[in-house]
């Protein structure tokens, strides 16, 4: 698969330790404003699928506090419907009232897909509701959305893949983040 990648923004090792240092804080961060016992209603983790998947697998195991993951699957606009219409293909599988909720996402581009996600589950009384991203694009923003953990910021506006992301549903498996040659982008996609 290597020689689909023009080249590596992010390396194995340099995605390995910021999500080390992401985890470390936000465990922190709610260890510090932990409700009394975390045991019985502990962190739901909700990444969303599939791009979230490498990403939060690496991340819960460096938060060391009790908690509890499921996954939300929507489908984005990428894949041919209107932009900022975002549909859930597979939702939670139980309640989050008054539980502390933290949404694990890939990336977040234009904030569509954030903004609809959260203000779904925000309409379903969670304790507490924020935001962890792998990538941030700013420069590319539709719509504001609140991101409390930010992995990296892309320096520059451009369509990376790898460590969960694809192009047609491929090159999720990359161990690092990168860009495709042009000639591995069909002329009829994005
Ligand atoms: P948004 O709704 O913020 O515009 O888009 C979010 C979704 O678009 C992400 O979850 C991801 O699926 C897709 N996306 C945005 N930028 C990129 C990118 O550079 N690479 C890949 N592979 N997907 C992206």
């Amino acid at each position: 698969m290597l020689e689909a990648i023009e080249r590596v923004i992010f390396s194995p090792e340099e995605i390995q330790k910021r999500v080390a240092e992401l985890g470390r804080q936000i465990a922190q961060d709610y260890k510090n404003s932990a409700a009394k016992d975390p045991y019985k209603r502990p962190l739901l983790v909700v990444g969303i699928l599939k791009g979230a998947m490498p990403f939060m697998a690496d991340l819960i195991r460096h938060m060391d506090i009790p908690l509890e993951y499921d996954f939300i699957a929507v489908s984005s606009y990428r894949n041919g419907t209107v932009p900022g219409e975002v549909r859930i293909l597979k939702d939670l599988d139980r309640a989050i009232g008054q539980r502390d909720i933290l949404i694990v996402e890939d990336i977040v581009d234009t904030g569509h897909t954030l903004r609809s996600i959260l203000r779904r589950l925000a309409s379903r009384d969670p304790a507490s509701l924020r935001v962890c991203t792998l990538l941030d694009k700013p420069q590319r923003r539709e719509v504001e959305v609140p991101i409390d953990y930010v992995g990296f910021v892309l320096p520059e506006n451009v369509f990376v893949v790898g460590y969960g992301l694809d192009y047609a549903e491929l090159y999720r498996n990359l161990p690092f983040i990168g860009v495709l040659k042009p000639e591995y982008i069909r002329a009829s996609s994005c």
